[in-house]
């Protein structure tokens, strides 16, 4: 049987011919940057895949899955590569053929996870349950820096922790209120919530359909709406992440709105991606590329239909880092800088490797924490120097991450998602 990622090479064969190998994603790539080993690059993994597709290398072999595992699929790679390879398509062919030949140990609580709670948002909602109990607690912030509990259970309160609203002053929060809006409903848009998002960011997700309703959109929020299926593809549960798009292109074909909304980049990258996802479903294939063709970000959509931003001068200094796939996978790059600059009242300062991934990526920074951290530590080193009082993402993953990194670090930090800072101008 052709394996995924054979088909999926297939596909690509005159791009992978067309490979100068360059290097130029070798030192683009994070992980060949933090580890120094070509197998650890774009480059030598584009090796690895081709010698397993054409069964020089056993799926099986401990090696190919251990680089691919540290792959921290943020598609830096693609953006620099001057042939165009796709390498995310061939990231996320590799893993569900590794999946499939069983050859990903350790992961089964993940795809226990993944398969039978993010497939249901009722279970996810009691599932995160406990979650939102747990980050109001002082006692979580006591145990999240003693020394009883083990490094990774630390490392997951922390980032649970760190999905806590942050208000710029008290009360902001009650008060993001949208009052720019006319009062006429000129648009009509669905709002895509998101997974992880919904549960634990409704604060981020509020403020996006507050902005949208300021800039006279009517907002849906499709009932029958899942999980994005990213983390699903990204772990090699391909199969799974079909079929949640397939529930996602029903959920929202019955909504007349002239664009499917998204607030969280990887989510964002999923939702544009179901025309190549069910690219060989004779039934779903052009609704998949039509329902594509609807996917906006946030920052990119308001820019389109011009951007409104409240009277409230905000007086702060921030600095924007760009979450991967929103940069290098939907390749948004001005959209989300552009809108932060019309905000009232901000001094924006450029970010040293801005582009670069932070670590977060998915469930990386709880499966691989060390290298994570190496990622994290570099990010917090040029966030120090940028002199910020708020770090602005685009991502929810990122912004935990990123947040734990600045707390760890004992900066003042704040760190928000731009169009929290949009809606407080409105406040
Ligand atoms: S950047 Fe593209 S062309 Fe250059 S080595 Fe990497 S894959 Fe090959
Ligand atoms: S996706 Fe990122 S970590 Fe993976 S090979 Fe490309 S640049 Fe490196």
């Amino acid at each position: 049987m052709r394996t995924a990622l054979g088909r999926a090479l297939d596909r690509e064969a005159e791009k992978l011919l067309a490979c100068i190998h360059c290097g130029l994603c070798v030192s683009a790539c994070p992980t060949y940057l933090q580890l120094g080993d070509e197998n650890d690059s774009p480059r030598g993994r584009l090796y690895l895949m081709r010698a397993a597709a054409e069964g020089r290398l056993p799926m099986t072999s401990r090696a190919l899955a251990h680089h691919i595992d540290l792959c921290l699929g943020c598609r830096a790679c693609e953006t620099v590569c001057p042939s165009g390879v796709r390498y995310g398509r061939l990231l996320e062919a590799v893993r569900a053929d590794l999946s499939r030949a069983g050859a990903t140990p350790g992961l089964w609580s993940v795809r226990f996870l993944l398969n039978h709670i993010f497939t249901s948002p009722t279970r996810l909602h009691w599932f995160f349950a406990p979650a939102r109990w747990l980050r109001r607690r002082a006692f979580v912030r006591r145990w999240a820096k003693g020394k009883f509990l083990p490094a990774r259970a630390r490392l997951a309160l922390e980032l649970l922790l760190a999905t806590t609203p942050e208000e710029m002053s008290p009360g902001d929060e009650r008060r993001i209120i949208p009052l720019a809006a006319s009062g006429r409903r000129a648009r009509r848009v669905a709002f895509f919530a998101g997974c992880v998002a919904r549960e634990l960011f409704a604060h981020t997700n509020r403020a996006t359909m507050d902005v949208l309703a300021a800039h006279d959109c009517e907002v849906e929020d499709p009932p029958d709406q899942v999980c994005c299926g990213a983390l699903h593809a990204h772990a090699g549960e391909i199969e799974t992440a079909r079929a949640l798009a397939r529930r996602n292109i029903r959920a929202f074909e019955r909504s007349a709105a002239e664009a499917i909304v998204v607030n969280v980049a990887g989510c964002g990258a999923m939702l544009k991606e179901y025309g190549e996802l069910l690219a060989d479903d004779a039934e779903y294939a052009e609704r998949a590329r039509a329902f594509a063709a609807r996917v906006r970000d946030v920052s990119e959509y308001l820019l389109e239909i011009g951007l409104r931003p409240g009277p409230r001068p905000l007086n702060l200094t921030v600095t924007y880092d760009a979450p991967c796939h929103l940069y290098h996978a939907q390749r948004v790059r001005t959209a989300p800088l552009e809108m932060i600059r019309r905000l009232p009242g901000l001094t924006v300062v450029p970010l040293t490797e801005a582009e670069m991934c932070c670590g977060s990526a998915g469930i990386y920074n709880l499966r691989h924490p060390g290298l994570a951290d190496q990622l994290l530590e570099r990010k917090i080193a040029h966030l120090r120097r940028t002199g910020a009082d708020v770090l602005l993402t685009g991502n929810a993953g990122c912004l935990m991450h990123l947040r734990r990194g600045v707390q760890r670090a004992g900066l003042s930090m704040r760190v928000l998602h731009p169009i929290e800072l949009l809606a407080l101008t409105y406040a």
